[in-house]
């Protein structure tokens, strides 16, 4: 029986190198994000919350009690004052700088790598000889015959 295409199709794109980097990247990033939502929520805001007394990210909420509202609900309509909670934009705004900084930093470290390898294959670049192992010539390294003791080589 013939596999439908669509399943090759599928089967070529799950084994393309680049699909499982991306599912790593991205398991990692949810990770990472946990991570740095956690270091602003249980280690930053507690800090600040000892220096300003009482103050925290969850506490910035502001009700704006705005006239239209007010109208509304002097007619009948129940209708709930809106709350900015500005403390937990302002949260998210300090998660995203943490992850850029980190990230910066990831991707400067990586990129130093990078040059560090290629400043090292630049040095010592791939032999073209090699030793023939019956007369102990240096001879090329693509010949499977020493042109001086005539010897097969592997
Ligand atoms: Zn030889």
């Amino acid at each position: 029986m013939k596999k439908p295409a669509v399943l090759n199709e599928f089967k070529e794109f799950i084994t393309r190198g680049n699909v499982l980097d991306m599912a790593v990247g991205i398991i990692i990033g949810g990770a990472f994000t946990a991570i740095v939502n956690s270091l602003v929520n249980d280690i930053i805001n507690p800090f600040i919350n000892t220096i300003f007394g009482g103050f925290s990210f969850d506490t910035m909420n502001i009700q704006v009690k705005f006239p239209w509202v007010t109208l509304m609900r002097e007619f009948g309509n129940y209708v709930e004052y809106p709350t900015f909670r500005f403390g937990d934009f302002l949260s998210a705004i300090i998660s995203f700088l943490i992850t850029a900084v980190a990230l910066f930093f990831l991707i400067k470290g990586i990129n130093a790598i990078r040059k560090l390898a290629e400043k090292k294959k630049a040095e010592d670049p791939a032999p073209t000889t090699k030793m023939c192992p019956y007369c102990r010539t240096e001879i090329d390294i693509e010949a499977t015959r020493c042109p001086h003791c005539t010897s097969q080589l592997q």
